[in-house]
């Protein structure tokens, strides 16, 4: 009999390791009871990063990406995170509902990777919207097709991380492939769906000038799209990799400078996105 946690409250940036060690692998995460336990990293109550107005943000374990940049990977599996139930968090939840509402704001699930576990975080944003919450993903897309239609309507927002629009770039810095991210985000543009477009700036990795022209050149047509936001790399995580002793391939990756920072907005903006 698998044991339930406590919900902890908590930061993106602690070091939350080795909690559930009988947890399933983050390949095979099955339906537990359709979504009524699942496996969580922390949550943050006041975030005005992850979505429009104030956000509870629940970061759940689990991703199938290694990006060589990560700055969690004590959310890549399953067992480093908290077993829970879905119930728990939407209890929580229903004690911020108010004050999220009045500051315009809502949940964000993020993680890790929320489509690991779809059935899990399908449960709560069912809940969210039940209380008239505002709801987002942020997703890698990886997983897009586990999303289905009825999963999308309970989303008001997806924020999309787009490693990079190159295939061999995006092998290369995540261990997967392309293709599903990028057609996730056509069925997005397909829907209409809300979407900021969310790029992490890597020297060395992402910052090619093609690399950005060939993603600028990808969003700029979706009209859902209202927003690219760039977001430059820094060193945070790297305790982590320390910790957890894996390797750690960007310890002297440096943060982008104001001039590359620069030169990418305005590739973005050249394009015709709204970028920020
Ligand atoms: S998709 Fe996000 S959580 Fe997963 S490895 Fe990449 S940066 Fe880390």
């Amino acid at each position: 009999m698998l044991s339930v946690g406590t919900l902890e409250p908590g930061s993106r940036h602690d070091l939350r390791i080795g909690k559930s060690p009988d947890a399933p692998d983050e390949s095979q995460m099955p339906d537990e009871a359709e979504g009524a336990f699942g496996y969580v990293h922390s949550y943050e109550t006041s975030s005005r990063y992850d979505g429009p107005g104030l956000r509870a943000v629940l970061f759940v374990s689990g991703c199938l990406l290694r990006c060589s940049y990560c700055h969690n990977p004590d959310t890549w599996h399953l067992k480093d995170g908290t077993r829970i139930s879905a119930q728990q968090v939407i209890d929580r939840l229903g004690g911020f509902a108010s004050a999220l509402r009045s500051l315009d704001g809502g949940l964000t699930i993020s993680g890790g990777e929320p489509l690991v576990q779809v059935a899990f975080t399908r449960r709560i944003l069912a809940a969210a919207k039940s209380m008239g919450l505002h709801t987002a993903i942020e997703t890698s897309g990886f997983l897009g097709a586990r999303a289905d239609d009825a999963y999308l309507a309970n989303l008001d927002l997806v924020l999309l991380d787009v490693k990079s629009s190159d295939p061999e770039t995006y092998l290369r810095v995540t261990g997967r492939e392309l293709g599903p991210t990028l057609r996730f985000a056509e069925r997005l543009a397909a829907l209409g769906k809300r979407t900021w477009v969310r790029f992490t700036l890597v020297p060395g990795h992402t910052d090619d000038p093609a690399n950005v022209e060939g993603l600028a050149r990808i969003v700029a047509p979706m009209t859902n799209v209202e927003w690219v936001e760039v977001q430059p790399f820094h060193q945070l995580g790297a305790f982590k990799w320390k910790a957890m002793d894996l390797e750690y391939k960007e310890s002297t990756t440096a943060s982008p400078t104001p001039d590359l920072i620069n030169r990418v907005f305005e590739q973005f903006r050249t394009a015709g996105c709204n970028v920020r």
